[in-house]
């Protein structure tokens, strides 16, 4: 393989530019020209694409977001845009590809796979919500994003006698929130993959509040719903002034934790080697620590697991 070729796809997430630039240098390493392609799929499809140099990923490791800029494509789901991408690969002799993104932009490179196009998936999305990986690209920075802001909130929270509702995002994963919860010593988090009664929850808030406590900080993640539909109805239910912050689109921005850094560069890394080694259409991780790859497919057919001795032990250490 002489050349191949990198996109970012999807949401972004911080240490994608890290990936890129271990992908980028990897092949350059190993003298294969590599190819950087602009907007995702929908670059693909249009022919964003240019050779890349050592220069080319110089003094982005440290940036957030993504230098190559990414792009939902609905075109690339059709037998006809996946066409137009192929022959655009096939125009600038690309033989292999580099998916940064989620599960959305796994589906694709399994798509090209089959279609000839050897393709390796790289997660990189904040929400860590990949199967077969124990953490993503951009997770942890998230994560110690959201554990600034609750910071903050709890300086003003300690001076007042309230109960703040606080939507952390994570699509339709909990990690965020139960890992924000135990780092910050949230007394509640409502995550989809536990189901907490209503009641229960608003019981402990009334004993907490009963033995004195100044504050309560409750983190729900976005996929159960609302921050502010709770906030209004767990005001409603203890009569506790509660006040709702949705962090929003700041837990996706910033510079990477160099954890999110080093795993970005090892997974770049991987995903070059899998490809000069002649595989396709698997998905690099991490596994307890060592890296590992993993056809997309099946990857993908198994389910994410959040750890929950974790949501117990927070349960257990913020009575
Ligand atoms: P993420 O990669 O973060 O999960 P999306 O689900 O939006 O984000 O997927 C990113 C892009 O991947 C889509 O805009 C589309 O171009 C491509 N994609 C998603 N699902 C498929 C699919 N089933 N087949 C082909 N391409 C897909």
């Amino acid at each position: 393989m002489k050349k191949i070729g990198v996109l970012t796809s999807g949401g972004d997430a911080p240490g994608m530019n890290a990936a890129i630039r271990a992908v980028a240098r990897k092949c350059i390493y190993h003298n294969v020209e590599v190819y950087g392609i602009y907007y995702g799929y929908q670059g693909l499809i249009e022919g964003h694409i240019k050779k890349m140099e050592l220069g080319s990923v110089g003094d982005i490791i440290q940036r957030g977001g993504t230098t190559l800029y990414t792009a939902r494509c609905p075109e690339f789901k059709t037998e006809e845009g996946r066409a137009k991408a192929i022959e655009q690969l096939k125009s600038h002799g690309i033989e292999g590809l580099v998916v940064i993104g989620g599960d959305g932009s796994f589906m694709g490179a399994k798509k090209l796979t089959e279609l000839g196009y050897p393709c390796i998936g790289v997660p990189g999305t904040i929400d860590n919500d990949i199967p077969a990986t124990d953490f993503t690209i951009g997770f942890d920075t998230a994560l110690n994003t959201v554990i600034e802001a609750i910071d903050k909130i709890r300086d003003t929270a300690t001076s007042h006698e309230r109960t703040y509702v606080i939507e952390v995002m994570g699509r339709n994963a909990g990690d965020i929130a139960l890992w924000a919860g135990l780092a910050d010593g949230a007394e509640t988090i409502i995550i989809p993959e536990v189901d907490d009664s209503f009641d229960d929850i608003v019981d402990r808030l009334n004993r907490g509040h009963e033995r004195g406590k100044r504050h309560s900080i409750i983190i729900v993640a976005e996929g159960v719903g609302s921050g502010f539909d709770y906030g209004k109805r767990i005001q409603e239910a203890t009569e506790l002034e509660t006040r709702v912050t949705v962090l929003g689109h700041t837990q996706r921005g910033g510079s990477p934790t160099a954890f999110d850094r080093v795993l970005a560069s090892r997974l770049g890394a991987q995903a070059v080697d899998l490809l000069l080694e002649g595989k396709a259409g698997r998905m690099v991780g991490i596994q307890n620590n060592q890296l590992v790859d993993h056809d997309i497919i099946e990857a993908l057919e198994t389910k994410h697991e959040l750890d929950l001795s974790m949501y117990q032990l927070s349960k257990e250490l913020s009575i």
